[in-house]
C-alpha cells in the first residue's frame, strides 16, 4: 500500500506527522489505496518557501520554454490517460467513462496552456505626445497557492497549475484529502516533464492546517481556489486582509429549464444526464428542473423511468452509469437532504435511498432521487446537496421559470430545452449564470472556452480558455518617449 509523499524543494518526502488517514474506494471500502500523513503547518512552510526561492529563475525563464514543459506534461499525461483514469475511478468513484473523460479535459487544457505561452502578448498604444508611445506587459505574480476540492481532482487542478506555470509564477498545490493519489500522479508528470526544482511543490495535509498556513504566509501573492462556499469565503475574508489576490469558484444549484415546445425525449435524457452524472457531484450538476405546468406530469413521469433504470455501481464496470458519493460524510449529506425534502413537504417519486444489494453495500450508493412539487422556499430548492438528488419546480410559464430559476443564491450554470428562438435568447440575456446551455445539460465545458460562474458562486477572474492566464498575471504598462527631450505636453 502506498504511503503518499509530498513534493517539496524538488524532493519526494514522507511528511514527518504522526497523523494518518487511509486513501479509501468509495465504491467498496474494504479497497485501501493508500495512506496519507497529514502534513505539518512547518512542512506547508517549507513547500512555500521552496516555491519564493525557485520564483526569480522561473520568472526569468522565458514563456515559450515555460511552455514547452507544460506542452510535455501534456504527453504524459495522454501516454499515462488510462492509468490515471482507472486511479481516478478507485479513488473518487466517477465511472470509468467519466474519467477519460477528465483526462482529456485536462489533456486538452494543459495543451491550450502550453500554446498560450506564445501569446503572452500586451498591447502597444498610441501616445498623445509626439515620438512616445506606451505598451503593456504582463508580468507573473510571484507564489501561486492552488487549493482544489475532490470532485474533478484531475482537472481541476491542471486548469489551475498550467497557466500559472506558463505565466512565470511558481506553485503550492494544495489538493483536497480525499484524492492524494491523483494528485501525486500529476505532481509526477510535471517533474518528469522537467519543472525545475522548487517551480511546482505538492502538500498533502488537511485544509484547516496545512491549507490553512498556506493561505496565510505572506509569500504567497495569490490563491486559486476551488471547492465550497463556506470554506472559499474565509479563505477569501482571510487572503484579501493581506492584499493576496484571490479567486474562488464554489458551489451550484443549477436548473434546467423546460418549457412546453421542448423535445421531451431530448429533455428528459439531458436532465437525467445532468443530475446524475458524476453522481451529482459536478459543480455545474443540474439539481433544479423548472418545468411549465403543461407538460409537467409527462416529464416527470419519463424522468423517473429514467433514474430508476440507471445502472449503479463501481465505476470501473464499464456498465456502471452511476457510481457512489466520495465519502460516508457525503452519503450522509446526501441522505440528509432527502429526509429534509420529505419533511419540507415536497414529492418523492424516484429513488430517495441508498442503493443495496447487488455488491452495492460496500460502497456509499444512493438511488438516484427525484422529488416534485417542491416550492422555491424549500431547502431542497435552495441549497447545494452534491448528491444525485432533482428537485422539480412546477410553474405555470415563461416569466415565472425566470423568476424561479434565478431565484438562487448560485449562479454557475444552468439550461432551457425550448425551439423558441425568442424565448431561449430571452433565456440567456435573463438567466443570472456564468454559463448556459441550450438543449443540452447544464455540465460539461470546453479547455478553450473560459469557465466559471456570477452571483454567489464565483470571485475574481473567469478561469480557462482566453481568460486562462488573467488571475495569473498583473498588468504593466510602460511609457517610451524617444524625443531625447524634456517632455512639453503635459499629461494628466
Ligand atoms: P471544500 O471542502 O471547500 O474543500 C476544497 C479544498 O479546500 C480542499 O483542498 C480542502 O482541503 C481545502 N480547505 C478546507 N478548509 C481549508 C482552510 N481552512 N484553508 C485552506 N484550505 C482549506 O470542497 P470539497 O468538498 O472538496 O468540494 C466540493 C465543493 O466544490 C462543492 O461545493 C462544489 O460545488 C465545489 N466545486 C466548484 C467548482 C466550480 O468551478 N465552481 C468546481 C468543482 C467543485 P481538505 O480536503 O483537506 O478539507
Ligand atoms: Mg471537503
Amino acid at each position: 500500500m502506498d504511503t503518499y509523499r509530498n513534493y517539496i524543494g524538488g524532493q519526494w518526502a514522507e511528511s514527518n506527522s504522526q497523523k494518518t488517514t487511509p486513501n479509501v474506494n468509495p465504491a467498496n471500502t474494504d479497497d485501501i489505496l493508500g495512506v496519507i500523513r497529514q502534513a505539518t503547518r512547518e512542512e506547508a512552510r517549507q513547500a512555500v518557501e521552496s516555491a519564493a526561492a525557485a520564483y526569480p529563475s522561473w520568472r526569468a525563464t522565458p514563456a515559450p520554454a515555460r511552455g514547452k514543459i507544460v506542452a510535455r506534461a501534456a504527453r504524459l499525461l495522454e501516454d499515462n490517460k488510462e492509468q490515471i483514469a482507472q486511479i481516478l475511478t478507485r479513488e473518487e468513484g466517477k465511472t470509468i467513462a467519466e474519467s477519460r473523460g477528465e483526462l482529456q479535459r485536462s489533456i486538452n487544457v494543459a495543451d491550450f496552456c502550453a500554446g498560450e505561452a506564445r501569446r503572452m502578448t500586451g498591447e502597444t498604444i498610441p501616445s498623445e505626445l509626439p515620438s512616445n508611445f506606451a505598451y503593456t506587459l504582463k508580468q507573473p505574480l510571484g507564489v501561486v497557492a492552488c487549493v482544489t476540492p475532490w470532485n474533478f481532482p484531475v482537472a481541476i487542478p491542471i486548469w489551475k497549475i498550467a497557466p500559472a506555470l506558463v505565466a512565470g509564477n511558481t506553485v503550492v498545490f494544495k489538493p483536497a484529502s480525499l484524492t492524494p493519489a491523483t494528485a501525486v500522479r500529476i505532481v509526477e508528470i510535471f517533474a518528469e516533464a522537467g519543472i525545475p526544482t522548487g517551480v511546482l511543490n505538492l502538500v498533502l495535509g488537511s485544509g484547516s492546517h496545512a491549507g490553512d498556513e498556506i493561505i496565510n504566509h505572506p509569500a504567497v501573492k495569490a490563491i486559486s481556489f476551488t471547492g465550497s462556499n463556506g470554506v472559499g469565503i474565509r479563505l477569501y475574508e482571510q487572503a484579501s486582509r493581506r492584499g493576496a489576490k484571490v479567486q474562488c469558484e464554489m458551489g451550484g444549484k443549477n436548473p434546467v429549464v423546460i418549457m412546453e415546445d421542448a423535445d421531451l425525449d431530448l429533455a428528459v435524457e439531458s436532465t437525467a444526464q445532468g443530475a446524475f452524472g458524476s453522481s451529482g457531484q459536478r459543480c455545474t450538476a443540474t439539481s433544479r428542473a423548472v418545468v411549465v405546468n403543461e407538460i409537467a406530469d409527462k416529464f416527470v413521469q419519463r424522468l423517473t423511468e429514467r433514474a430508476e433504470s440507471m445502472r449503479i455501481g463501481d465505476g470501473s464496470d464499464a456498465t456502471t452509469e452511476m457510481g457512489p458519493s466520495v465519502d460516508e460524510s457525503q452519503f450522509k449529506t446526501v441522505l440528509s437532504y432527502i429526509d429534509i425534502g420529505r419533511e419540507d413537504g415536497a414529492t418523492l417519486v424516484s429513488g430517495g435511498a441508498r442503493a443495496s444489494g447487488n455488491g452495492l453495500d460496500k460502497g456509499f450508493f444512493v438511488q438516484p432521487t427525484v422529488f416534485d412539487h417542491v416550492t422555491p422556499d424549500m431547502r431542497i430548492a435552495r441549497e447545494e446537496i452534491f448528491g444525485p438528488v432533482l428537485s422539480v419546480l412546477r410553474v405555470k410559464d415563461f416569466d415565472e421559470a425566470m423568476r424561479v430559476a434565478n431565484d438562487c443564491e448560485y449562479g454557475l450554470s444552468s439550461s432551457i430545452f425550448s425551439n423558441d428562438a425568442a424565448r431561449i435568447f430571452r433565456f440567456v440575456d435573463e438567466i443570472e449564470t456564468g454559463m448556459t446551455h441550450i438543449n443540452s445539460p447544464t455540465t460539461g465545458g470546453e479547455a478553450h472556452v473560459p469557465f466559471g460562474g456570477t452571483k454567489g458562486t464565483g470571485i475574481g477572474d473567469r478561469e480557462q480558455g482566453s481568460t486562462a492566464l488573467d488571475f495569473y498575471t498583473e498588468l504593466k504598462v510602460v511609457y517610451v518617449d524617444y524625443t531625447g527631450r524634456k517632455r512639453e505636453g503635459n499629461l494628466y
